[in-house]
């Protein structure tokens, strides 16, 4: 129970480069640790990096503990776990974050239990407590229905996973530095699985969460195949595709193009929702978005209060013409 009072963020990386998730909790660590004034250590795992390390002390870590070993080239659940397990033992974190990736919900669970505290998983919002402290991790429950807040008050650290895309990234302060500590660990555990091969699927696509344009499509486009115009103008427009549930639903798009609650959070620099009525677990993922335009042939659909700008219009034509003025303009710059 006696804590540190330190905010711990577990960085992932993949062949040496840091996910975008590990710098949004970076960024949220510092915000806790100044109310709790307390610092913030990143925990790093791999074989060999240093490259992208500073940029955890711009975005607000004070100490960057890494552990380079062979044995941590490939994520495997025993070796990491105990390498996590050993530094929480040492350093005894108030709080331990990490990203709600697969990586992260297999490694948290784990952790919480060897060290024998509790875990909220996938929350969306976190707040400190002014009066005890206390770690507020804020999820949605029962399907989406609604937000529990949940409270870890008798067991330290306090854990919690968080899904990418919720925190905001802080600005880089680049006049930032911190301390950099390599340890080792005699690694005891012996893993059943050896990995012989890593094979990368191939996504002709971009994520969706790293567009800076999001066409969206939603049950208003009325098949699959009326994507397509939706896919022509997101690629003009150098972004990608997404969707709304009841598109993904329908089979009429995968799942990771969803957008929403119970979805991914996307804040491109332009969403353009077509056919998409503006439900509020639609509007939950996107409503950070810098610019939101809407087409929609129902003039009271709700999207329209959260668009900046509305066209009320059956999408099928709308796109078609907005596709080539779009190209208009551009033979005459
Ligand atoms: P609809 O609500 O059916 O809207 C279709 C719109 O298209 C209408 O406004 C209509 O006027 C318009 N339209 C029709 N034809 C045209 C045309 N030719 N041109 C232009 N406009 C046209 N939803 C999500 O999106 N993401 C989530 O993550 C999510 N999570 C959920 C979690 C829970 C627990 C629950 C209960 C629901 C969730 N939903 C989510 C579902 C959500 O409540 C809505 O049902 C869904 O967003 C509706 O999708 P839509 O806007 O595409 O369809």
């Amino acid at each position: 129970m006696t804590a540190s009072k330190d905010v711990f963020v577990y960085i992932e990386q993949r062949n040496g480069h840091i996910l975008t998730v590990s710098k949004e909790l970076i960024s949220k660590a510092r915000e806790l640790a100044d109310i709790l004034k307390c610092q913030v250590r990143a925990i790093l795992l791999s074989d060999k990096m240093r490259d992208e390390i500073d940029t955890l002390y711009h975005l607000g870590a004070d100490e960057v503990i890494h552990v380079q070993d062979p044995k941590l080239k490939v994520f495997l659940t025993s070796y990491y776990t105990q390498a996590v397990v050993q530094i929480i033992h040492d350093r005894n974190p108030e709080i331990v974050l990490f990203g709600a990736t697969t990586i992260g919900r297999d490694l948290a669970p784990r952790i919480a239990a060897r060290i024998n505290t509790g875990l909220t998983a996938d929350c969306t919002r976190l707040e400190i407590d002014l009066e005890n402290n206390n770690l507020l991790m804020t999820r949605p429950a029962f399907g989406g229905n609604i937000m529990a807040t949940i409270i870890c008050p008798n067991h330290r650290p306090q854990m919690s996973t968080v899904r990418p895309g919720v925190m905001p990234l802080s600005n880089l302060d680049k006049s930032r530095t911190g301390k950099y500590t390599n340890i080792s660990i005699d690694f005891k555990v012996s893993d059943a699985i050896e990995v012989l091969e890593v094979v990368k699927e191939e996504k002709k696509k971009m994520k969706i969460e790293d567009a800076t344009v999001l066409v969206s499509g939603g049950r208003g486009i009325g098949s699959a195949r009326n994507m397509s115009p939706l896919e022509e103008l997101a690629v003009e427009l150098e972004g990608t595709i997404s969707a709304s549930r009841a598109a993904v639903d329908a089979g009429w798009m995968p799942k990771d193009t969803q957008v929403g609650q119970t979805g991914k959070t996307v804040r491109p620099d332009l969403y353009l929702a077509c056919g998409i009525s503006g439900a509020i677990q639609h509007i939950a993922g996107m409503e950070e978005s810098e610019y939101i335009v809407a087409i929609n042939k129902d003039s009271q659909a709700p999207i329209f209060d959260t668009a900046d700008l509305g066209v009320v219009g059956d999408a099928h034509q709308v796109i078609p013409e907005l596709l080539s003025l779009i190209r208009e303009n551009r033979k005459d710059a």
